[in-house]
C-alpha cells in the first residue's frame, strides 16, 4: 500500500489523499480476491493504479448526470420527467447564490416565496389564489390534510389511483388524517351515489385524474362540474387532483382529452392540485390553485413548512411559467412540447444519418431504422401515442438475450449514457427525443477510437 501510495502522487494531487488512499485499498482487495480464485497471478501495481483512477474519476462525475433518453418515453419518471427550458435552466443559474426569495425589494420587509409563481399562475388559470409545494403528492397531502383532517372524503372507486413511485390514493387520504369513502363502482359512478354518502361529517369532494389508465364501455362518471354543483348544494369544498394538469389546451399537439386547470376553475372546482414536471414542462413541483380562503387556510398548515420548495426550484418555475405567456412560441421553448410537436420526416432523417455510421461501428449487429411508437410517459395521456422511429440493433442470426443485454449496457456505459430499451428480441434507440446529434454521434468517434470496446 505504501508503494502505491508513493506512485500515485499524481491521482492524491487531483482527488486528494484520502479517497486516493479509499481507492487504491479497493481495488487491492480486488486484485487479492482475483489471485485467490486464480483469475490473476500476482499483483500487478500499473493495473491497480488504473482501476483506483477510473474509480476516482467514476466518483467525480457529475451526479445525477444527464443521458440521452431515447427511451420512447419522452417524459420519463426515472430519466428526470420533463426536460427544462434553457429559460428556466439560466433562472436557476441566477437564483443560486443570493436571490430575493422571502424579500420585498420595494419595502425592503419579508416577503412571501410564494409570490414568485402565484401571481402568474392565477393569472393563467384563473384561479383566485396559488401556492406551490415540493410536488403533486405533496400537494395533494397537504390540501386533505388541511380541508378533511378527522373528516370523510367520498371518491369515485373508478379514481382509486396509483401512480408510479408508490403514490397511492387510499394510502395519501389515510397519512392525511382523513376518512376515505368509496362511492361507486369501478367502472360506474353517478352523482346519485356521492348524494347517498354526503352527510354532516363529508369534508369535500374529491376528485382524482385517471392518469395512467382508462376505464372503457360499459361506463358512466361525474364531471368536474356535476360534481362541483353536489358539493355546492352541500356547501362543502370540490377538489381535483389532476396529475398532470396542463395549462395550455394541447388538442393542438395530438392531446384531445387532456383539460385544462382553467376548465377545471371555469367548471367550479375549488381546489386544482397538478404537477410541475410532466406535461407543464417545469421542475418538480405541486402546484394548487383555488378559492382565496381555501388557499390561504392551506398556506397556513404547519405542514407547508415542511413541503415547501426551494429558491432554484421556485426560479426554474417562474421562467417555466412566463413561457405560456407567450404560447406562439411555446412549441418553440418548451422541450417536452418541442419533442411531441417533432415532425416525423425530421426524426427519419436523423435515423438515416446514424444508421450508416452505427452499422460501421458495430458490424455484428444489424442496424435498421423502423417505425416506432413513443409515449408521453408520466401519466399524460396514457393511450395516446406518437409515431416515431427507431434505430433497431439485431444480432445477424439468433441473437440471445445476454447479447442485447451486453450491448444496451454498452450503450449506458458512454460517458454521456444512451437509454434505449429491450423490445420485441432487440434493441431499439427513439429517436424523436434526440436533439443533440452533434453530441451523440462526438461521443461514438470516441468510443470507437478508444477501441477498448465493441463500439
Ligand atoms: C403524477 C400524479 C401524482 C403524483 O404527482 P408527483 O408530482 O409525482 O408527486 C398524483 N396524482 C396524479 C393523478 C398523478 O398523475
Amino acid at each position: 500500500m505504501d508503494r502505491l501510495l508513493h506512485e500515485a502522487s499524481s491521482l492524491i494531487d487531483a482527488f486528494g489523499r484520502t479517497a486516493t488512499a479509499a481507492a487504491l485499498g479497493d481495488s487491492l482487495d480486488n486484485m487479492r480476491a482475483q489471485i485467490r480464485k486464480g483469475t490473476v497471478a500476482e499483483i500487478d501495481r500499473a493495473a491497480i493504479l488504473r482501476d483506483a483512477g477510473n474509480r476516482l474519476a467514476d466518483q467525480e462525475k457529475p451526479s445525477p448526470g444527464p443521458v440521452f433518453n431515447l427511451s420512447g418515453t419522452i417524459l420519463h419518471t426515472n430519466l428526470g420527467r420533463a426536460p427544462l427550458a434553457k429559460e428556466a435552466v439560466d433562472a436557476m443559474v441566477a437564483a443560486a447564490g443570493s436571490c430575493d426569495l422571502e424579500f420585498d425589494l420595494q419595502s425592503g420587509k419579508r416577503g412571501d416565496r410564494d409570490r414568485h409563481v402565484s401571481e402568474i399562475l392565477c393569472r393563467l388559470t384563473g384561479a383566485e389564489a396559488a401556492t406551490v409545494v415540493n410536488n403533486n403528492a405533496a400537494a395533494v397531502l397537504l390540501v386533505l390534510n388541511t380541508l378533511a383532517r378527522r373528516k370523510e372524503v367520498p371518491v369515485s372507486r373508478g379514481e382509486l389511483i396509483e401512480i408510479g413511485g408508490s403514490f397511492r390514493l387510499p394510502d395519501v387520504m389515510a397519512r392525511a388524517g382523513c376518512k376515505l369513502v368509496e362511492v361507486g363502482t369501478t367502472n360506474r359512478t353517478h352523482v346519485q351515489d356521492y348524494e347517498n354518502v354526503v352527510g354532516p361529517r363529508t369534508a369535500l369532494l374529491l376528485k382524482a385524474h385517471t392518469s395512467n389508465y382508462v376505464v372503457n364501455g360499459f361506463t358512466a362518471h361525474v364531471s368536474e362540474a356535476e360534481l362541483a354543483t353536489i358539493a355546492r348544494n352541500h356547501g362543502i369544498p370540490a377538489v381535483i387532483d389532476l396529475g398532470s394538469g396542463s395549462l395550455v389546451n394541447m388538442a393542438c399537439y395530438g392531446l384531445r382529452d387532456e383539460r385544462t386547470v382553467r376548465q377545471s376553475i371555469e367548471d367550479g372546482m375549488d381546489v386544482v392540485t397538478f404537477s410541475g414536471d410532466k406535461l407543464l414542462g417545469g421542475p418538480q413541483a405541486g402546484l394548487i390553485v383555488g378559492n382565496r380562503t381555501l388557499i390561504e387556510k392551506i398556506k397556513r398548515n404547519p405542514l407547508r413548512r415542511a413541503l415547501r420548495c426551494d429558491k432554484i426550484t421556485l426560479a426554474a418555475l417562474n421562467a417555466t411559467l412566463k413561457l405560456y405567456e407567450h404560447p406562439e412560441k411555446l412549441a418553440q421553448r418548451l422541450p417536452g412540447i418541442r419533442l411531441m410537436e417533432r415532425p416525423l420526416d425530421e426524426i427519419e432523417a436523423l435515423g438515416h444519418r446514424l444508421a450508416q455510421m452505427l452499422s460501421a461501428y458495430l458490424p455484428e449487429w444489424l442496424v435498421s431504422l423502423e417505425s416506432a411508437t413513443c409515449q408521453i410517459g408520466s401519466g399524460a395521456a396514457p393511450t395516446r401515442t406518437l409515431a416515431s422511429k427507431a434505430l433497431v440493433f439485431r444480432g445477424r442470426g439468433r441473437t440471445s438475450q445476454r447479447h442485447l443485454k451486453a450491448l444496451s449496457a454498452l450503450f449506458r456505459s458512454l460517458p454521456i449514457p444512451v437509454i434505449g430499451r429491450l423490445h420485441d428480441g432487440a434493441f431499439w434507440i427513439d429517436l424523436r427525443c434526440l436533439e443533440d446529434e452533434d453530441g451523440f454521434v462526438a461521443q461514438l468517434n470516441d468510443a470507437s477510437s478508444n477501441g477498448a470496446t465493441v463500439l
